[in-house]
């Protein structure tokens, strides 16, 4: 019973609590080493593989087919607006990448290793180029380093970071597996790249018979991205045509420029900016509907289960214990608060959150499980190879990174 290996922090007065599992020995068998980077306070990693070009076995392929492949599997149209998604680093052409490396963070160990493996390419869950860098030295910070000893080296860095969170299949439907048997979806929906027609706005005015709508048709009919429809309606001040325009966006500051020369159409007009659809399986964060409720003991059993955990630290919502059943639980990797904020869930599950965003979530009876940044995130890449390696038709080894770990360990 999870409840009789439960224990508090010492001398801590935080609202999260730790949840220590029976004798490790039955983790590692029931995980072998080489899959986990999570054991590593206990048993040291082996330094990279080294795979002497091995990899040229493989055909390959040219970086721009690699990268296509990439933006099929997670388009960069899904990743939020703040994000610096795609191709960062990419050395002269010709390149051929016939070895790929996964990792979650590009740091200088990973480098190394992508450098020993001779892998042409590193995919970055994070991307390793975020805030805008003004040099690029050698004898830099660890993020400049990293990026010349790539270019030196001649690989290709990419990340797809809050794309693959978003996609249907991406690293939040994979964390939603957690909890078990549910139905999963977006906590919101992201958009469309597209509108619907490439339409982006529609104008709409009225003209009286005292106006010459014919000549104002043949002109809105000859503009390159607008579409014109009207019909006539009876009002209290006699007929008039009613005029509807769909434009693209760059047609719209034309479209203005020719409604706005003659005054009766100007008064009348309306311009509406069109919605991009919302996308139904894709955005940001989970919700889980359980098929059956299960105890929030349960819950995180089956949490460490499936992120190959140990550890994981737990804040009962209030009125909460172990026993009490969780029916819903919303999910997010990385650092979930912006996502899961005012989300109405039994459970909430993300890398990390602050000490006064659990309190929040704690005080309206949320209980929350926190499994640091990257272990809410890494685990995705095993599932991105093997889908990655069918896209890629087997021309590219693919291998996960055998130093890439959270930076932070239970000691
Ligand atoms: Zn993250």
């Amino acid at each position: 019973m999870i409840g009789s290996v439960f224990t508090e922090l010492p001398s801590s007065r935080s609202p999260l609590r730790m949840l220590l599992l029976p004798p490790i020995s039955r983790w590692l068998s029931a995980f072998p080493l080489q899959n986990s980077n999570h054991f590593r306070c206990l048993v040291h990693p082996s330094s990279p593989t080294l795979h002497p070009r091995n990899s040229r076995t493989h055909s390959g392929m040219e970086l721009r087919a690699v990268v296509s492949a990439l933006e099929k599997l997670a388009p960069p149209s899904l990743a939020e607006s703040w994000d610096n998604v795609g191709l960062l680093v990419e050395p002269s052409p010709p390149l051929i990448v016939r070895s790929m490396l996964l990792t979650n963070d590009l740091t200088e160990a990973v480098l190394e290793e992508a450098l020993a493996k001779k892998a042409d390419f590193i995919l970055s869950y994070h991307p390793p180029i975020f805030k805008a860098l003004k040099r690029l030295r050698s004898t830099g910070g660890w993020k400049e380093r990293v990026i010349v000893k790539a270019l030196e080296g001649r690989v290709a860095v990419y990340s797809p970071h809050t794309a693959c969170d978003c996609v249907s299949g991406g690293v939040n439907d994979w964390l939603a597996k957690a909890i078990g048997p549910a139905s999963v979806s977006p906590l919101s929906h992201s958009l469309s790249a597209q509108f619907p027609g490439a339409w982006a706005h529609q104008l709409e005015f009225s003209v009286g018979s005292e106006t010459d709508l014919g000549s104002i048709l043949a002109e809105l009919n000859s503009l390159q991205g607008a579409a014109v429809h009207y019909h006539t309606a009876r009002s209290s001040s006699g007929e008039q045509t009613r005029v509807s325009v769909n434009c693209t966006a760059p047609a719209l500051t034309q479209t203005m420029q020719l409604l706005s020369r003659e005054s009766a159409i100007y008064r009348t007009l309306q311009v509406l900016q069109l919605s991009k659809p919302p996308i139904p399986d894709a955005g940001p964060g989970r919700m889980c509907t359980l098929n059956d409720p299960v105890t929030i003991a349960t819950a995180v059993q089956r949490i460490k289960t499936h992120l190959r955990l140990s550890h994981v630290r737990l804040a009962l919502g209030a009125h909460c214990t172990l026993d009490s059943l969780v029916k819903s639980m919303a999910v997010c990797a990385g650092s979930g608060s912006s996502v899961l904020n005012g989300v109405t869930a039994d459970l909430y599950l993300t890398g990390e959150m602050s000490h006064h965003e659990v309190l929040d979530a704690v005080a309206v009876g949320t209980s929350v499980v926190l499994c640091d940044h990257s272990n809410s995130e890494r685990g995705f890449l095993s599932e991105l190879r093997e889908a990655l390696t069918g896209q890629l038709q087997g021309k590219v080894e693919v291998q996960l990174s055998e130093t890439d770990r959270d930076p932070l360990e239970i000691v």
